[in-house]
């Protein structure tokens, strides 16, 4: 039986601009093919195991020729898959959507498009730039700015289009630009009308050139602008300083690495997203069932009844408990009478997802807190289970023991160097310029330094963001120069401390 082919439009850059229905086919396909501008992280709504085929196609670089992506869709609908073909913006804007579905309709393969939201209005958008406006601008036109070389003639009327529409907005127009521009103010419109350039609207690295037709080609020739930008020519360029809102949140233009682990990242790389930094997730960390087996913990669970407190001191403590509850069997009711301390928020968040509310969650988030806060209800005859990583620190246990408790530590999970990761983090420091990289624990610290085989000396231009003065100290005394640190231990309070270091310094 044949499969299908879904044209889906993947947006015009940031992969959150996908359409529910491109998503929903994304989650079901078995193949997905995909261009230059479609944004990898979108392939992560495909399932794990479909193949994930790359055709390219930046202007002069075509990893596969169009015929062959066509042959490429037909084959593997003809195998029976379900085929998702991802295109950047819509597919139907110069996206040569028309081409391939009419293949399609010629080999007898069933098709659906799915639009997308158009780099023509995304980017401009994004620059706070809207193509009509009551005030400027009563109708526009998209129109390409890269036309086939072969034609002897322009199938563009400058004539008529010069000045027919308020906006116009031109794509693959970069390498154009002078003879654009030229043919516009040859054919009546004035040199003096606003005019601008967004280079990959709607991601993070935007960047936006205005001027006037009559002199963008050479300002953009002078600062080198480059591909892919749209080219948007009218009155509403002017109305930008008055609808900016992207390229002037607080973190745009930064480049954060995100150290902590695959489950955990997201929470603050959405964080940081949303304040306008680009993110690139690389876990220095993984979490592991302990290497020294799950002894300990058995017989303790095996004796909840007996306990008069439970110490969790992190999310994963809590998860790892919990999975250990539930694969003997047993659940929260097996806590029994004993009451519960969460080292912070996000760890009392936690317990909530079973039902349980901490008893005790210090202001502040480090061990030390912690015991500070517990030293009201103890009377020192207390037995307290304490379920954590193998690599914590003593002072908590340490100080409990002091003050009469018995303290049962048992390793829940492992902390362990995702080394998986190695050659990811090698290449980032490599190629890209990182301004800042998050830390959210001392073992997220060593491993990104034992990963990336970094010396100290050689990260100087790049900012530590702590989420607390334990994890700043291990990057000080690993001979880190630049370290900021939160003042509330949270991922807020990390998402805060490096906003109030960017506002600093311009
Ligand atoms: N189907 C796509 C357009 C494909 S043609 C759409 O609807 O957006 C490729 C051109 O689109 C590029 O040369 C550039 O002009 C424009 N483009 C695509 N993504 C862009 C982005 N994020 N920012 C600016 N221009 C973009």
């Amino acid at each position: 039986m044949n499969g299908i082919v879904y044209l889906t439009g993947a947006g015009p850059g940031d992969y959150r601009l996908l359409t529910l229905r491109g998503r929903e086919v994304l989650e079901r396909a078995d193949v997905v093919i995909y261009d230059y501008l479609a944004d990898p992280r979108l392939l992560e709504f495909a399932p794990p195991t479909a193949e994930k085929i790359y055709v390219g196609k930046k202007a002069a670089d075509h990893t596969l020729s169009q015929d062959k992506i066509i042959d490429l869709l037909i084959a593997k609908a003809k195998e029976g898959k379900i085929v998702v073909r991802l295109k950047g913006g819509d597919p139907f804007v110069f996206g040569r959507g028309g081409e391939e579905s009419r293949a399609l309709h010629d080999a007898g393969l069933p098709f659906e498009i799915i639009p997308g939201v158009t780099s023509a209005i995304g980017a401009p958008a994004y620059a706070g730039i809207p193509v009509t406006d009551r005030t400027a601008a009563s109708s526009f036109a998209v129109v390409t700015g890269h036309e086939d070389p072969t034609k002897g003639q322009s199938s563009i009327h400058w004539d008529k289009l010069a000045t027919a529409v308020d906006t116009l907005v031109f794509l693959m127009g970069v390498h154009n630009l002078p003879s654009i521009t030229q043919q516009l103010v040859a054919h009546g419109r004035p040199a003096t009308t606003p005019a601008a350039l967004v280079r990959w609207g709607t991601k993070a690295d935007q960047e936006t050139l205005v001027a006037t037709v009559g002199d963008i080609a050479e300002k953009a020739a002078a600062c080198h602008f480059k591909a892919p930008a749209v080219f948007i020519v009218g009155d509403v360029v002017a109305l930008r300083p008055s609808m900016q809102w992207f390229d002037t949140k607080p973190l745009f233009g930064l480049t954060i690495a995100v150290t902590r682990t695959h489950a955990q990242a997201p929470d603050l790389t959405h964080r940081l997203e949303e304040l306008g930094a680009r993110c690139l997730e690389v876990p220095t960390i993984r979490i592991t069932p302990p290497t020294d087996g799950y002894q300990a913990l058995d017989t303790a669970i095996a004796d909840l009844e007996h306990y008069d407190w439970v110490i969790f001191t992190s999310t994963n403590g809590v998860d790892a408990f919990f999975r250990r509850l539930q694969h003997h069997g047993r659940d929260s009711r097996a806590l029994g009478r004993a009451k519960l301390a969460a080292i912070g928020s996000a760890t009392a968040k936690a317990l909530t997802a079973y039902g349980l509310q901490a008893d005790v969650v210090p202001g502040a988030y480090c061990a030390e807190d912690l015991a500070a806060a517990l030293e009201p209800h103890l009377s020192g005859k207390e037995r307290i289970l304490i379920p954590r990583a193998k690599e914590a620190r003593s002072v908590l246990p340490d100080t409990l023991r002091r003050w009469g408790a018995v303290v049962d530590v048992c390793q829940a999970y492992c902390t362990v160097e995702a080394s998986e990761n190695g050659a990811v983090l090698k290449d980032l420091l490599a190629r890209q310029t990182i301004d800042v990289v998050t830390v959210t624990s001392s073992s997220a610290v060593r491993s990104f330094l034992s990963l990336s085989q970094a010396q100290a000396s050689d990260l100087d231009d790049i900012t530590f963001a702590c989420i607390g003065p334990i994890t700043a100290r291990t990057c000080q005394e690993a001979g880190l120069k630049k370290i900021v640190t939160a003042q509330t231990y949270t991922i807020a309070g990390l998402a805060e401390c490096i906003t109030d270091w960017r506002i600093k310094q311009s």
